[in-house]
């Protein structure tokens, strides 16, 4: 079942590997210790056929939470090829107001019920999935049998039987199925997995990333994160898959050995059904050795850390939506790298329309979401049998 996916993530860590993670950022060098972005993903000139150049996809957003109305809604006026043109929610008022805010016409709402009959829609292109976790598979599936392509919010299911079925959903209809790692399309990021896999910073040793954040049970947007069921997972599945990422596409590799530990505060009623604290180490075949934690309890941090024979990266914070800083350490003391922030959001949905226009695979495709929720569940499994596992 894995020999696929196997065949792909080798070849991402060819391409990554071959400086593929980092197209699109263009760094012209260390200037003065400012990095200059010369273009981005949505402007990267590429072989393929030229898009026309007015040409946006019409997207629809199925599930009007707090990311989806806060980010990812105001973010289409940044699109060059992606538009709001669909909403999918189970409150019809709720739905109204958004649509008269963004110009959507009425007959454009969907609900979970009628959802399916999007497929008669033609203004619908993409489908955005940003339903609590558990719900994921089942919207993602729906919209590819609705012959619509699909973005899916991270992580991207609860079970690897799941993100496998999504796989073969967009498959089986010839749709695309992406992976919103937005962190993969933000331009400081970028950076930090250029700068690290150049050999600017010397030879990689080691890489530390830590996400956490104080769950906070008075918050809707954190009631289904308390329940398995909705959520897959605690802190691991929600922030702890963003240290996971890193250690991945800073390197480039795939890890081959995994040990964790695992503790939730005895008592405390939000970690009854998932986990508050999880560290986990991850070995990648070139000896690079990954400290990565996750928690609900510590205070909010999003922080990358590269280490190098000849310097240190530090990125902290690292997977804000709209803040980043960059620090090179090295002998001749600290230099923070300045690059132009971007709306990581509209990158990556533009990166979605642009693969459906030209046909070619998104570069965090289902694949790369499977190989999280993989790489998640070993590291429970580390976690619980106190093993080291081989990957
Ligand atoms: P949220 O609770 O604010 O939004 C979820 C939406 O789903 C709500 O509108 C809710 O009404 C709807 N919903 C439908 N059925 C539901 C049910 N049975 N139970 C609960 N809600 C139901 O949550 P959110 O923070 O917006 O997260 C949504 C998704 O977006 C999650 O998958 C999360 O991981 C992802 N997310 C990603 C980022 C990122 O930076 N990429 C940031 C935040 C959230």
């Amino acid at each position: 079942m894995f020999d696929s996916l196997k065949k792909e993530l080798s070849r991402r860590a060819l391409l990554h590997k071959a400086g593929y993670g980092f197209m699109g950022l263009g760094v012209t060098g260390v200037v003065g210790h400012i990095i200059k972005p010369v273009r981005t993903f949505a402007q990267a000139p590429s072989k393929e056929p030229s898009l026309p150049p007015e040409k946006k996809l019409g997207w629809a957003v199925v599930g009007l939470g707090k990311f989806a109305t806060e980010q990812i809604m105001p973010s289409f006026a940044e699109c060059k090829r992606s538009k709001l043109v669909a909403l999918v929610s189970g409150d019809r008022p709720k739905a109204e107001k958004y649509a008269q805010q963004y110009g959507i016409d009425p007959k454009n709402i969907y609900n979970y019920q009628n959802y399916d009959s999007i497929r008669n829609n033609p203004e619908v292109d993409v489908i955005y999935i940003i339903l609590p976790n558990g719900m994921h598979a089942e919207y993602s599936i729906r919209g590819a049998q609705a012959g619509k392509h699909i973005m899916c919010e991270k992580p991207m299911a609860n079970t690897v039987e799941e993100c496998q079925a999504m796989i073969n959903a967009a498959n089986k209809a010839n749709r695309k199925l992406m992976i919103a790692y937005r962190a993969q399309y933000e331009p400081y990021n970028l950076a930090t997995i250029q700068l690290a896999q150049s050999g600017k910073i010397g030879k990689l040793k080691s890489i530390t990333s830590d996400h956490g954040r104080t769950l906070n049970p008075k918050d809707p947007a954190d009631i289904w994160r308390m329940q398995k069921k909705l959520a897959g997972g605690g802190s691991l599945y929600d922030i702890g898959i963003y240290s996971l990422q890193a250690a991945r596409y800073v390197t480039g590799e795939e890890p081959v050995a995994i040990s964790a530990m695992m503790y939730s505060t005895p008592g405390d009623p939000r970690f009854r059904e998932v986990e508050e604290n999880v560290n986990f180490v991850l070995q990648f075949p070139s000896g690079v050795l990954a400290n990565c934690t996750s928690s609900y309890g510590y205070s909010n941090t999003k922080r990358i850390q590269v280490f190098g024979s000849d310097a240190v990266l530090e990125l902290d914070p690292a997977t804000d939506y709209y803040k980043h800083r960059l620090v090179i350490k090295d002998k001749n003391g600290n230099q923070e790298q300045k690059i132009e922030e971007k709306n990581q959001f509209a990158l990556e949905m533009d990166h979605l329309s642009e693969s459906i226009m030209q046909n070619k695979q998104p570069k965090t495709p289902g694949e790369e979401g499977l190989q999280d929720v993989r790489l998640m569940q070993l590291i429970y499994e580390a976690a619980r049998t106190g093993k080291t596992i081989k990957v």
